[in-house]
């Protein structure tokens, strides 16, 4: 080629790239899910411990006992009133206790029939289900809600949104107000309230508690049980294959397909689902249970109520959706099989470790002495030699009345031979009240050689039944 011409340009085609898999968002827009209102035994099931829960939270505080509020915690003056028992910090062991007491019984129902505390008495299901009861009286059920949603703006439309949140709102607030008055005197808090005179923290804990209740019953819902709740992710570790879950009957089901209420299900080779979609409708997650069980189903036996009575109409037996066990299913159990496998080792197990500690506990309860001493040395006055030769070493006492009446202490000391206390032996103590006291001990002066030596301070209940024994050092000089 002649070094003279130019070169040819070499033209690389541009084809565009066909894609060999199709783009697969992980994305899923969050659906409204419109519940249909259901009954039947799980749903009064469900409204029973709706009431009694809403009864005890709403109706406690209101109590009296003697001439205090029954139930109050009194984080200010650190005493929690539980009926007739007063609470110290110091009794830490008992919220231990309840809280291993809660745990277990968790374990223990979770084993007999799988997440029947979020299904019947969680907060977060008691709250939506009084929520979806508000929705349904302002807006009417799931179907007028859907079709006034897809509707655009009317007068109407604002009237019945703003009723609903209205009363949202306000029963959202007593919850704020009924949680604050566990900590502040409810009718003192409730003066405070028509006075507009409540303090910034009982303010913001109204409306903290309030707003976190109208947002997670009216808005969040099932969202709450989906991604926020930790026992969702966990709960399948405590399942086996004897535990009660709300499940739909394949075998008997399937094929699904609508008939008529006469047809022959046989000739037309169908199962017992006539395919209604209803037990979808009615779920407060949005599952189909027809697919198996899904870590989003509460148990809440709302599809099992429904597809009943489905079955009532179509004159099928009752049951293609019920709670049963895994063997049970695959061995085809009757109830009575069924329920004895539930009642295995392991529940019992937890069981009698339950009664156990719940009958220690109350044991503990009842025996506590009704009031507590704590002992400081006073290290701001050294052990020192005082007249008649003795050595003598100060503490300060704080003790703890634990009853409503004023009490009478008596103080004593042993350890070390002639030990005793010099200064005044017997300490009063207003009701629930407490008082650090200074205690002077001496000892004579060879009792011991120069150190550390241990002792006891015994502190009696003059009365009522009751001392204690606390621990503390005797130091003698060099
Ligand atoms: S409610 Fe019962 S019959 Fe209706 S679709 Fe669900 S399982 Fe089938
Ligand atoms: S699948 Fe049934 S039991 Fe589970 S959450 Fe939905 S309605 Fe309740």
């Amino acid at each position: 080629m002649n070094s003279q011409e130019p070169a040819a340009r070499k033209v690389i085609p541009i084809v565009p790239q066909e894609a060999d898999e199709a783009m697969i968002s992980l994305y899923a827009a969050h659906e409204k899910i419109y519940p249909r209102s259901v009954s039947g035994f799980f749903s009064n099931w469900r409204w029973g411990m709706v009431f009694l829960t809403q009864l005890v939270f709403y109706g406690l505080p209101w109590l009296e006992w003697g001439q205090r509020q029954a139930v109050l915690f009194d984080l200010g003056a650190r005493r929690f009133y539980i009926f007739g028992l007063v609470l110290y910090p110091q009794d830490f062991i008992y919220l231990t206790g309840l809280l291993v007491i809660s745990a277990l019984s968790l374990f223990l129902f979770t084993a007999v029939a799988g997440r029947l505390w979020c299904g019947y008495a969680c907060p977060q299901t008691v709250y939506t289900e009084i929520f979806l009861w508000i929705e349904k009286k302002v807006e009417g059920d799931r179907s007028a809600r859907m079709r006034r949603d897809a509707q655009p703006w009317s007068l109407e439309k604002a009237m019945r949104k703003a009723g609903k949140h209205f009363f949202w709102l306000a029963l959202a607030l007593w919850t704020g107000f009924t949680f604050v008055g566990y900590f502040t005197p409810i009718k003192e808090l409730g003066i405070e309230f028509l006075q507009l005179s409540m303090s910034s923290w009982e303010v913001f804990w109204t409306f903290f508690y309030g707003f976190a209740t109208y947002g997670n019953a009216g808005f969040m819902r099932e969202q709450v049980c989906k991604h926020m709740c930790p026992y969702a992710r966990f709960q399948s570790a405590m399942f086996d294959k004897d535990t009660l879950i709300v499940t739909y009957d394949a075998e008997r089901g399937e094929p699904r397909g609508a008939r008529s209420r006469k047809a022959d299900t046989a000739a037309l080779n169908l199962g017992a689902c006539v395919d209604c979609t209803l037990c979808v409708q009615v779920c407060p997650t949005g599952i189909d249970i027809r697919k198996g069980l899904q870590y989003e189903c509460i148990g809440c036996g709302a599809c099992a109520d429904v597809c009943d009575t489905v079955m009532d109409k179509m004159g099928y037996p009752r049951g293609l959706v019920k709670y049963t066990t895994e063997n049970a299913m695959n061995q085809h159990w009757t109830s009575a099989q069924t329920w004895r496998h539930v009642f295995r080792p392991r529940i019992l197990i937890y069981t009698s470790i339950l009664a156990v500690i719940v009958v220690a506990m109350l044991v503990s309860l009842s025996l506590r002495t009704p009031f507590k001493v704590d002992v400081v040395r006073d290290r701001g006055v050294m052990a020192r030699v005082v007249s008649g030769g003795k050595i003598e070493n100060v503490y300060r006492l704080q003790v703890m009345n634990a009853t409503e009446v004023t009490q009478r202490y008596q103080i004593t000391v042993t350890g070390l031979p002639g030990l005793m206390v010099s200064s005044e032996n017997v300490v009063t103590v207003d009701s629930t009240q407490s008082r650090w006291v200074a205690v002077r001990v001496q000892a004579p002066f060879d009792t011991a050689t120069p150190g550390s030596h241990p002792i006891q301070f015994e502190i009696a209940s003059l009365d009522s039944p009751g001392s204690l024994s606390e621990k503390s050092a005797f130091l003698v000089p060099r």
